[in-house]
């Protein structure tokens, strides 16, 4: 790459390094919390006047019925495209603007964005606020130097990443917002750290299952079934079976941390018996014999493993206790799936950001794979397209925790990477 071009893009950063500072603050400061979904009009409101004053055409889309979208929580996202001096490919930088609850903890205010010294705190300063300045200044930073770039850049803001992304990235996938024919390139800066690539990520199967007993007075249960004790059997085969088993299983994908280079099963919750009794009430529980017991399975897993497979595994180990046991009876519901998705490292959008990264940061990039999911998901399950990945500024580490934080350095070094990523793709002769 052109060493003066890239000083120059250097320098457009540099000069806008308080205006990312301000506008990331901005985006801390509209506090948009999902659960329930507060303030998702407001903030893509505010993100199309400024990208309308940068040249951008701007939809606002509301995914009317998606989970979650009501009149007092309506889901928006915003879609920004600006189309170049001629045809060429299309470069799409994806956020999500919903942030997760406060939690306790926090010795500043979540939502102040307090800027010391290189940091700014905040709810949703990492994951993903940074994130989304810091692409907006790399597409502004660019367009100053290339205004007769080729083909597209596009900047959108999505709702409910955090709880699945159905009223965001899929909502706009399945109106074919990422289909292959209008996007060619995507880059979800999500804070994976300046220099990484994230690929992808894992699959998940959430499932319930249910043990059934039959209700008797506790003084008596011989009358009854307990349906806590044979859930009791199914935690115990889980232990002496399948957390070994799941354990021994590891994988090609470089996932982070390496702890979950391996296939995992959570527990998420367990409700058996009567329920617990709301908080004014004084008296002791009724002797009762508990009738069902339910836990909910969070299942991790590997791009070497199928779906079928996983659910295969839990069913027969299901089988296997009622084989052995009399009259346990069980019931499994499935609650959400989402199949591995690992771009490859031949892909153009993987490759140039990591020439890219190598370029600014003077080093090579690694490549990782993140043990949870993210709207990469919809991207490549729904909109079909494969040349994807997340890469932006912050430390994973600190998402969803109390006095979440952002470099300033970090961003302005991420940025640099995204505008001469946009460089590489789009100014091509
Ligand atoms: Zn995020």
């Amino acid at each position: 790459m052109n060493e003066a071009r890239e000083k120059s893009l250097r320098a457009e950063i540099a000069a806008r390094r308080e205006d990312l500072i301000a506008l990331t603050q901005d985006l801390i400061r509209i506090p948009t919390l999902n659960p329930p979904g507060l303030n998702y009009h407001e903030i893509c409101a505010f993100l199309a006047a400024r990208l309308e004053g940068s040249g951008f055409a701007v939809e606002l889309i509301r995914a009317e019925g998606a989970p979650g979208d009501s009149e007092e929580h309506p889901r928006w996202n915003m879609i920004a495209r600006r189309e170049g001096a001629r045809a060429g490919e299309c470069v799409h930088f994806n956020s999500h603007h919903d942030v997760v609850e406060v939690g306790q903890g926090w010795r500043r205010d979540p939502f102040a964005a307090v800027l010391e010294g290189d940091r700014i705190y905040g709810r949703g300063a990492c994951d993903m606020k940074g994130g989304l300045a810091t692409s907006i200044i790399a597409a502004e930073a660019f367009l100053a130097i290339h205004p007769d770039f080729a083909g597209a850049i596009e900047i959108s803001a999505t709702a409910d990443e955090e709880t699945g992304g159905y009223g965001g990235v899929a909502h706009l996938a399945e109106r074919g917002y990422f289909s292959p024919d209008r996007v060619q390139h995507v880059i979800i800066p999500e804070p994976l750290n300046k220099d990484r690539i994230c690929l992808g990520h894992r699959g998940v199967w959430w499932a319930e299952i249910e043990t059934k007993g039959r209700i008797a007075h506790g003084s008596m249960p011989f009358l009854g079934d307990s349906a806590i004790r044979h859930m009791g059997a199914v935690l115990a085969e889980m232990e002496e079976y399948l957390f070994p088993l799941l354990e021994g299983r590891s994988t090609e994908m470089p996932v982070v941390p390496e702890g979950a280079r391996h296939s995992t099963l959570n527990i998420n919750s367990i409700h058996g018996g009567e329920p617990e009794q709301c908080e004014g009430y004084t008296g002791l529980p009724a002797p009762c014999v508990p009738d069902r017991c339910r836990i909910v399975i969070d299942r991790r897993f590997l791009i070497e493993e199928s779906l079928e497979e996983v659910k295969g595994e839990i069913a027969a180990m299901l089988e296997r206790i009622k084989a052995r046991r009399p009259n346990f009876s069980y019931e499994i519901r499935d609650m959400m799936e989402v199949a591995p998705s690992m771009t490859d490292r031949g892909a153009p959008v993987v490759t140039t950001v990591a020439e890219a990264i190598e370029a600014v940061l003077r080093k090579r990039p690694e490549y990782v794979v993140s043990p949870g999911t993210y709207d990469q998901k919809h991207i490549d399950r729904i909109g079909r397209l494969k040349n994807c990945i997340a890469y932006g500024p912050g430390i994973l580490d600190l998402a969803h925790q109390p006095d979440e934080w952002i470099s300033v350095q970090d961003m302005c070094d991420s940025a640099e990477v995204m505008a001469l990523t946009l460089e590489k793709l789009l100014c091509r002769a």
